[in-house]
C-alpha cells in the first residue's frame, strides 16, 4: 500500500463501461486506482453493492489514512473504534472525531458498513494479508430459532456467519411498512394522473423507485391477454436494462453475460379482478424474445410479501 501525506482525499469514480453499465471504484489524489479497493468492488462490478460498498469504504480508507494505519497491521479493535467514531456504540476511547459535521450512521447503515469492512479485509485475508484479523472477523454461532425460521432448509444449519463489527441487538422484526391510510392520504395530495399513477403503482406492484422509473413502454402489458402469453392479467415487466437516460436501473445482483437476456420480473398492475383497467387503452404487445420471466407478482399480498422477503436480504438496497 502507497502512503501519502494527502489525507482524505481518496475519491470514488465512477466508470462507464459499453453497452450503458457502470462501475464504481476508487482513486487517490492524483487519479491513480487505490489497487487493494477495486480488486475488492471488482467482485461486485456492475451492482448497486458495488457502488454502495464504494462509499462506505471510501471513508474507511480515509480515516485509516488520517490514523496512518496500513492493512497488515490493522486490528479488530482498530475496526471496532471505526465503527465507533462513525456511529457505533462502542466502549473505548475513540481518538479525535470523524465525519465532522455529519450524522451518525444508524443502525442499517452500521450493519452495511460492517458487511463491507468484513467482506474487504477477509479478501485482504485471501490474499495473504493480515490473515490473523482475517479469521477474526470469520466468526460463526450457533443458529437460533429465528435464523432456522428464516433460512431455507433452516433445520439443517448448523453453523451461522457473525460478524463482529454488526450492530448488538435484536433485528427489525418487521419490514417497514407505510402507515395505515397512508396511501389514501397520498392519493387525495398528489395533482396529477402521472403521480397518482406512482403512489398506485409503488404501493400495489411491490415496485422499487428505480424498477419504476426505469420502465419503457414496451415494458408495459396493460390490456388482457398480452401477445407475451406469460400472463393473463395487465401486468408489467421489469428489466435489468442498464443505459437509461434518467439512469434508473432495477436492481440487479450482477451483470449477466455478454449476450444473455436481460432478466425480467412480471408485476401485476392495474384494477383488481372483475374492474376494468384504467389503462386498458395501452401499448401493443411487446417486442417477442426480449425478455425471460423470473417472478410473477399478483396477488394482494405480493407487494408486502416481496418487502418481507427484501428485508432478510443483505443486500443493500433502495426500498420504497
Ligand atoms: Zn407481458
Amino acid at each position: 500500500m502507497v502512503r501519502h501525506l494527502v489525507v482524505g482525499d481518496l475519491r470514488v469514480q465512477r466508470i462507464e463501461r459499453k453497452g450503458g453499465w457502470r462501475s464504481w471504484t476508487i482513486v487517490w489524489p492524483e487519479g491513480t486506482l487505490h489497487a487493494e479497493a477495486d480488486r475488492f468492488l471488482r467482485g461486485h462490478d456492475g451492482s448497486g453493492t458495488q457502488k454502495t460498498y464504494a462509499y462506505y469504504l471510501v471513508d474507511h480508507l480515509r480515516w485509516l489514512e488520517r490514523e496512518c494505519l496500513a492493512f497488515d497491521t490493522v486490528q479488530l479493535r482498530d475496526l471496532e473504534r471505526y465503527m465507533g467514531v462513525v456511529g457505533a456504540e462502542v466502549h473505548m476511547p475513540l481518538g479525535e472525531p470523524w465525519r465532522m459535521g455529519k450524522r451518525p450512521y444508524g443502525r442499517s447503515a452500521l450493519s452495511t458498513a460492517a458487511s463491507c469492512l468484513k467482506g474487504f479485509y477477509l479478501h485482504q485475508s485471501s490474499r495473504g494479508v493480515n490473515v490473523d484479523l482475517g479469521g477474526k472477523l470469520d466468526g460463526t454461532r450457533l443458529p437460533s430459532r429465528v435464523d432456522r425460521h428464516r433460512s431455507l432448509l433452516g433445520h439443517l444449519k448448523s453453523a451461522m456467519p457473525t460478524n463482529p463489527l454488526a450492530p448488538k441487538g435484536p433485528h427489525r422484526r418487521h419490514p417497514k411498512m407505510l402507515p395505515d391510510g397512508a396511501r389514501e392520504k397520498l392519493l387525495a395530495t398528489v395533482n396529477s394522473a402521472r403521480d397518482r399513477m406512482v403512489v398506485t403503482w409503488l404501493a400495489d406492484g411491490g415496485l422499487r423507485i428505480g424498477e419504476l422509473c426505469g420502465l419503457h413502454l414496451a415494458d408495459l402489458h396493460l390490456r388482457e391477454n398480452a401477445a407475451c402469453g406469460e400472463c393473463r392479467a395487465p401486468h408489467l415487466h421489469v428489466c435489468h436494462r442498464p443505459g437509461n437516460p434518467n439512469r434508473a436501473e432495477a436492481d440487479t445482483p450482477s451483470r449477466p453475460p455478454a449476450g444473455a437476456p436481460c432478466e425480467a420480473r412480471r408485476s401485476r398492475v392495474g384494477a383488481p379482478p372483475g374492474r376494468p383497467s384504467p389503462w386498458a387503452a395501452g401499448p401493443g404487445p411487446r417486442p417477442a424474445g426480449q425478455c425471460g420471466s423470473a417472478w410473477r407478482g399478483g396477488s394482494p399480498g405480493d407487494a408486502s410479501a416481496r418487502r418481507a422477503r427484501s428485508s432478510t436480504s443483505r443486500r443493500p438496497r433502495r426500498r420504497v
